[in-house]
């Protein structure tokens, strides 16, 4: 730990809150941030020497684990041959070939490099082809930090958002409006009010940003019609779950076919990637076609390129996502038991690849700080927030599972004290 409170010591004097990203900063569990050194498969070591079973994969992308073989070696191979060159490269073909394959509903898709960017233009893109003002969003979802989306509930059903951050000025923020997921009766009474103006409904279908919260049946099927009615778009952000609760994610999952589709994470396999794609007849109105401008210095780039086609190559190996759920189901399991065993309530959640946990009565989330500061003792890195979905690899194998679940054992074993004080 000491190398780590020394880095941190340093970064806070340089870097805002030590961190270039918030939820890096342990703020929600308490405790200073840890600093890594390395990762391989589903372990990474500290800077310190400490090695933890990773359950978070750098939010997402590391699907493969941590320095998968195959995805070093195609990066070390465009190494060789330039980073980047601002001009048309083969692998950006490539990619948007395997892309549109994957996922039917993309027809056609442009590269940028986050999913902040994704959002930003697909909504811009969904106001340019129908020339309305408003989006629609709902309040478990994340979707990057582009000022329109930082937008929480005003007060009342019907009312216009409030921005959520300051910064966002008013008036952006009124032209974002905020619902409850899986409120399909709200979105039908927005958009009798504002169906005229609404230019899209940004979800995602699954929403993975709040702990995990699945969709209700009929609630996407739902916004999917309306929609349709009312000509808005339908844009569904899969930056996380785009490739790995399905190859071709939730819309493949639950058979509904989006408008738009924004990715990230998986598709730059650890690089810096995101995507926007879907229906020609929308993507047709970007820039140089079309009168909506959308761009990018290192959009495209070849060895985030490099990195991402490799991962894609790995995920469409027969039975692999068969092989993530059962994984993630024998993780959730893990947690249940140990749980379960020391008279624990927790109730769980699972998609292949993600999963959630939430301990009852626990409203300040005083047993869930607790729990992961002891898995962080017993050498396991679960994401450092409540409201953080937990991640899976094809990595995490027998092995990896039966270190968790020892793990696991003993913290709750140990927490059991914590959760009698709690409740006195
Ligand atoms: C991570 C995430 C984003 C933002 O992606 P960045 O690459 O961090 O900008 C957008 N939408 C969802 C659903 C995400 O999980």
């Amino acid at each position: 730990m000491k190398k780590s409170a020394n880095l941190m010591d340093r970064a806070n004097q340089v870097i805002p809150g030590g961190v270039n990203s918030p939820v890096r900063a342990f703020k929600s569990v308490g405790g200073n941030p840890i600093f890594f050194a390395s990762g391989n498969g589903a372990y990474m070591c500290d800077v310190d020497g400490k090695r933890y079973i990773d359950y978070v994969g750098s939010w997402g992308p590391l699907i493969l684990g941590h320095n998968h073989t195959a995805v070093i070696a195609a990066i070390q191979t465009q190494l060789q041959k330039g980073l980047t060159f601002g001009a048309p490269s083969p692998l950006e073909v490539d990619m948007a070939e395997l892309v549109t394959q994957l996922m039917p509903s993309i027809e056609m898709v442009r590269m940028v490099s986050s999913g902040t960017e994704a959002t930003m233009s697909a909504i811009r893109l969904a106001r340019g082809f129908t020339g309305k003002n408003k989006i629609l969003k709902f309040d478990a979802c994340y979707h990057g930090h582009n000022d329109s989306l930082l937008v929480k509930a005003g007060s009342g059903i019907l009312t216009l958002g409030l921005a959520s951050c300051v910064g966002v000025s008013a008036t952006v923020a009124q032209e974002t409006l905020v619902l409850p997921y899986n409120d399909l009766a709200a979105v039908q009474q927005v958009f009798a009010q504002y169906g005229d103006d609404i230019a899209a409904i940004i979800v995602e279908p699954i929403a993975a940003n709040n702990n995990l919260i699945l969709p209700q049946a009929g609630f996407l099927t739902g916004l999917r019609a309306l929609c349709d009615k009312y000509n808005s778009v339908l844009i569904f952000d899969e930056v996380i779950s785009g490739f790995r609760v399905a190859l071709g994610g939730a819309q493949e999952l639950y058979n509904i076919k989006a408008d738009l589709t924004c990715l990230g994470k998986i598709i730059g396999g650890g690089l810096p990637v995101g995507a926007f794609g879907g229906r020609k007849d929308i993507m047709e109105m970007l820039a140089p076609i079309g009168p909506v401008y959308q761009a990018g210095t290192l959009s495209g780039n070849p060895i985030a390129m490099s990195a991402g086609i490799a991962t894609l190559k790995q995920l469409h190996k027969p039975g692999v996502y068969q092989q993530l759920l059962q994984a993630t189901q024998r993780v959730t399991q893990i947690l249940k038991q140990g749980a379960e065993q020391n008279n624990i309530e927790i109730e769980t959640n699972e998609l292949s690849g993600l999963f959630g946990f939430s301990f009852k009565n626990d409203p300040n989330n005083k047993i869930f700080n607790q729990f992961f500061h002891l898995m962080l003792q017993h050498g396991v890195y679960l994401a450092p927030s409540a409201f953080e979905a937990g991640f899976v690899s094809l990595a995490h194998d027998a092995d990896v599972l039966e270190e968790t679940e020892l793990a696991v054992k003993q913290c709750f074993a140990e927490l059991q004290h914590t959760v009698r004080a709690i409740s006195v």
